[in-house]
């Protein structure tokens, strides 16, 4: 259990308590993006070499999950946005964020900029019941913005902030805001964030084992 070196037990319970009330959906979600790098991290970190330390496939699960589900801020390293802003190439551009992403928040200060680009859509942006300060597009799935055949966004130069953290989406308006990662396996931009920080934690783990 080398994931026991890096947290402690019943705080990593606790957090992942949290997680599980997010419901079945969101754990099938989670699952597949887990499976998607596990595949990749056995590449990377492969259980042969470390077999004499008695690692096994469990412990590197263990480390996705608590990856997956922390953020290294939480051990002194970066956040995901950090990580995510370093690395534009994980993006495939696959175009899924575009047509299965809903709601997309538009904040209050970004409508203008979409209404001088496109006027018509002022009857198409309506209030966001959730979020005070956050409009939304009255229809999406898929976004009335992405071209399909060139599979891009229409309004690229003022597309609105959320789409320019994707796949990290910020939930909370207030403190305790942060950003969870969404869309998950369908989005190779999350499978290589978690994936990296697995890398990054793993390592740790194996350097706290050996000394
Ligand atoms: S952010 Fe993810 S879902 Fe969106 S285009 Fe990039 S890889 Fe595809
Ligand atoms: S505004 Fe552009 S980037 Fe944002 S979801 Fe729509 S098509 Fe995608």
């Amino acid at each position: 259990m080398i994931r026991d070196l890096l947290i402690d037990k019943k705080l990593f319970e606790n957090i992942r308590e949290k997680v599980l009330k997010e419901g079945d959906e969101e754990l099938i979600k989670r699952n597949s993006l887990e499976n998607a790098v596990l595949k990749k991290l056995r590449k990377k970190r492969s259980l042969k070499k470390y077999k004499k330390m008695g690692i096994r496939k469990s412990d590197l699960k263990e480390i996705i999950e608590l990856a997956d589900i922390v953020s290294l801020e939480l051990f002194g390293g970066p956040s995901d946005y950090q990580i995510i802003n370093e690395h534009p190439e994980w993006c495939s551009h696959c175009g899924t964020c575009c047509r299965e992403s809903s709601p997309i928040f538009i904040h209050k200060d970004e409508i203008n900029a979409i209404l001088t680009f496109k006027s018509d859509l002022k009857d198409d942006i309506v209030k966001n019941r959730d979020y005070e300060e956050h409009f939304m597009f009255k229809k999406d799935l898929p976004c009335r913005f992405h071209d399909f055949e060139a599979n891009r966004c229409k309004i690229y130069d003022v597309r609105p902030q959320v789409c320019r953290t994707y796949p990290l989406v910020l939930v909370g308006d207030d403190d305790k805001s942060g950003y969870v990662i969404d869309l998950r396996h369908k989005c190779d931009y999350s499978i290589h964030l978690v994936l990296e920080k697995s890398i990054i934690l793993f390592d740790e783990a194996i350097r706290r084992l050996e000394t």
